[in-house]
């Protein structure tokens, strides 16, 4: 029997409907919700992302500013615009596009976000935040793991997790949301002896790695639920998860899809912090 396909289209669409709205009882009230994008890099794929936050963001009528600062900007550049963006009361949300130049550090860089325009949850404060079970704006990434389980129904309380990947963007924000929700989680990495061995375990797999087909049928316990989290760039221009589809198809119960998975959730949920940060 083929895995369930856990679309995120829908989800997506009705999160970015309820954020058009709010955006226009915002903008009716006097205030106008802006988001700025800080880019310094000129990554084909992080360009491709960007463009869809702002086409999304425009149709939401969410003003997006894009800051194209150069792929050889320096660090110092880099962190005084986004001082200059949190000062900057028209401003409600910031994004700090990765990757980032050479000598500059998302976490380091990511401080300079103030807290309450941190709609991309990049600021340590926001992780540490989480940790703590306290209010802060998630990666947006990551909570479209849990909202795209949720929207699906996938019960979490007491379930085994695994998650694969541990960047401080996608896998330990997952982690610790998870965790939030009373979900058993392990968190795997490059590291990890027997990959499979763990994985195979876990009633839900969330895949968060960046390398194409890593997880086959071995690594999927049967009739587990598969989040594929990877967006990896393909020779036609197009997108492949970290999951071999076919491979897994057999094997797990439902399976999120690359492209129309957690992608379309993501921007969408960037939407939505937005209008929440400009109050709405
Ligand atoms: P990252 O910072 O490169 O982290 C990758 C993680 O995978 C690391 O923790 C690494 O372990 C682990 N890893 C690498 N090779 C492994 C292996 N063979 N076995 C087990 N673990 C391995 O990547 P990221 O930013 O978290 O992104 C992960 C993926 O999600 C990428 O495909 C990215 O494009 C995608 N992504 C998608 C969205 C979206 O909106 N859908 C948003 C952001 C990212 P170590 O820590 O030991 O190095």
């Amino acid at each position: 029997m083929s895995a369930l396909s856990l679309s995120g289209r829908d989800l997506a669409a009705a999160v970015r409907t309820e954020a058009a709205a709010r955006a226009a009882a915002l903008t009716a009230a006097g205030t106008s919700p802006r988001l700025a994008v800080v880019i310094a890099t000129a990554d084909e794929s992080s360009a491709w992302y960007v463009r869809s936050i702002a086409k999304a963001a425009a149709t939401a009528g969410i003003t997006c500013d894009l800051v194209e600062l150069g792929p050889d900007a320096a660090a110092d550049t880099i962190r005084a615009t986004l001082a200059r963006l949190s000062a900057d009361d028209t401003v409600h949300g910031i994004i700090l596009q990765t990757p980032l130049p050479a000598g500059a550090a998302l976490e380091d860089l990511a401080s300079a976000i103030a807290f309450e325009k941190d709609v991309d949850g990049a600021n340590p404060l926001s992780l540490g935040r989480l940790a703590s079970g306290l209010p802060a704006f998630a990666p947006a990434t990551a909570e479209a793991v849990l909202a795209i389980l949720d929207h699906h129904e996938v019960d979490l309380s007491g379930r085994l997790v695994a998650v694969v990947g541990r960047s401080t963007v996608v896998g330990k924000p997952a982690a610790h949301l998870l965790l939030n929700r009373d979900a058993t989680v392990v968190v795997c990495h490059s590291r990890t002896a027997d990959l499979a061995a763990v994985t195979s375990a876990a009633d839900i797999l969330v895949a968060a790695v960046g390398r194409p087909g890593l997880i086959t049928a071995e690594h999927v316990g049967r009739g587990a639920v598969v989040v594929d989290v990877g967006t990896n760039p393909t020779e036609d221009g197009g997108l492949t998860g970290d999951v071999d589809a076919a491979s897994v198809a057999d094997r797990a119960g439902a399976l999120t899809p690359v492209p129309g998975g957690v992608g379309p959730v993501t921007t969408a949920l960037l939407l939505r912090h937005t209008v929440q940060a400009a109050g709405g």
